[in-house]
């Protein structure tokens, strides 16, 4: 006897629904909070089971750490200091790695016309012993050490994979582009394993790909609100971005800087004058890889507001969304046309 076909239909649902219930479902992870590369990393992975998404975040926090011990400007055995305190005796024979990295950040340089400059460390090193002494250098003393600043003073041979400085007592800093760079290898790492999605943050530096959590069709990120910093939970959130296999960097003055004589300096420093950026609250950048968003963000902070906005505009790749502050009406916010196409909730008054 034919059965009707109401019954066929409604027992092929009661099969889906059957299928949907016992098919295993993935597994959010979050890692926590670690301290790496003098900063807060975090990864969220979705991964088939529990013990695929530890192995994974296990694997990327041990990639931080191996790039912390290649590229740290505070430990003396990195390959970067290295580099630092032999590079103008000669030529220094240097891993791909650094000088893939080096060079990336001299192009940066190039197309950011000197505000990011990762020759900038004498002069980090200046202002923090500044904040150490609560003595404001004098013009004398910056002139000085300019001296011994400028991408143009680093001479570079990809041939014999070797980096020589033109200046006594040159340094390079690699604060502005490391973390991107270490969120970059993270998620290579991370895709390697064979989970379902990934997101890293190391310091406000971002990068997701594949599946999000909670079956959303992309990864949700959050912009702080600068001017309430210190602060957390959702009022402490500007606004929200979608985030599709992209990164995003966050570089601002809310986010480190110093107290000297009762004044607040930016931790970020502008190579042409030689002093802490007037920096903007915040700069977060939308890029491909996060190398790029890291450098960028910096770059745009030295940059400001008009000429920030016009290097991003000239880089279809990068989206800038920039927090200059607050008044009556609000957060003063200016952005990319690119980056309106992100924006899913926000800027919050
Ligand atoms: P970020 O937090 O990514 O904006 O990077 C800031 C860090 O980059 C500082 O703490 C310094 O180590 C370094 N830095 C400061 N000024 C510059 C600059 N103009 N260009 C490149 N790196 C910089
Ligand atoms: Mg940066």
């Amino acid at each position: 006897m034919k059965r009707p076909a109401w019954i066929i239909l409604i027992g092929a649902l009661l099969a889906l629904c059957l299928l949907a219930i016992l098919l295993p479902r993935p597994e959010t992870i979050d890692s926590g909070q670690r301290m790496i590369m003098g900063t807060v990393s975090k990864v969220i992975v979705v991964a088939k089971d529990r013990a695929q998404a530890i192995a994974c975040i296990e694997k990327v926090f041990q990639e931080q750490h191996r790039i912390e011990a290649v590229m740290s400007f505070h430990r003396a055995d990195s390959e970067l200091s290295m580099l630092n305190s032999k590079a103008y005796q000669g030529p220094v024979e240097v891993t791909t790695e650094l000088l893939e990295l080096v060079q990336k950040a001299v192009q940066i340089s190039r197309l950011s016309h000197g505000g990011f400059d990762i020759t900038v460390g004498p002069l980090v090193k200046l202002w923090r012993q500044a904040g150490q002494s609560q003595s404001l250098p004098t013009d004398q003393q910056i002139g000085s050490v300019l001296q011994k600043v400028g991408y143009h003073r680093l001479q570079i041979d990809p041939d014999h994979r070797t980096i020589k400085f033109l200046a006594e007592g040159m340094m390079l800093d690699l604060g502005g582009i490391a973390k991107g760079y270490a969120v970059d290898r993270s998620i290579e790492i991370a895709r390697q394993t064979g989970v379902l999605g990934c997101l890293v943050d190391l310091g406000g530096n971002i990068r997701c790909f594949g599946k999000a959590p909670e079956g959303r069709p992309y990864w949700i990120v959050g912009i702080q609100d600068p001017c309430q910093a210190g602060s957390f939970g959702p009022n402490a959130i500007a606004m929200t971005l979608r985030l599709p296999d992209k990164a995003v960097a966050t570089s601002g003055h809310y986010y480190r800087f110093q107290q000297i004589q009762g004044r607040s300096f930016s931790h970020i420093i502008d190579p042409r004058t030689g002093c802490p950026s007037q920096a903007l609250a915040s700069v977060t950048v939308v890029a491909p890889d996060a190398t790029t968003a890291d450098a960028f963000s910096t770059a745009i902070s030295v940059l400001g507001l008009d000429q920030g906005l016009a290097l991003a505009r000239s880089l279809p790749e990068v989206a800038a969304i920039i927090i200059s502050g607050r008044n009556a009406g609000g957060l003063e916010v200016a952005m990319t046309e690119n980056a309106k196409d992100l924006v899913l909730q926000g800027p919050r008054k």
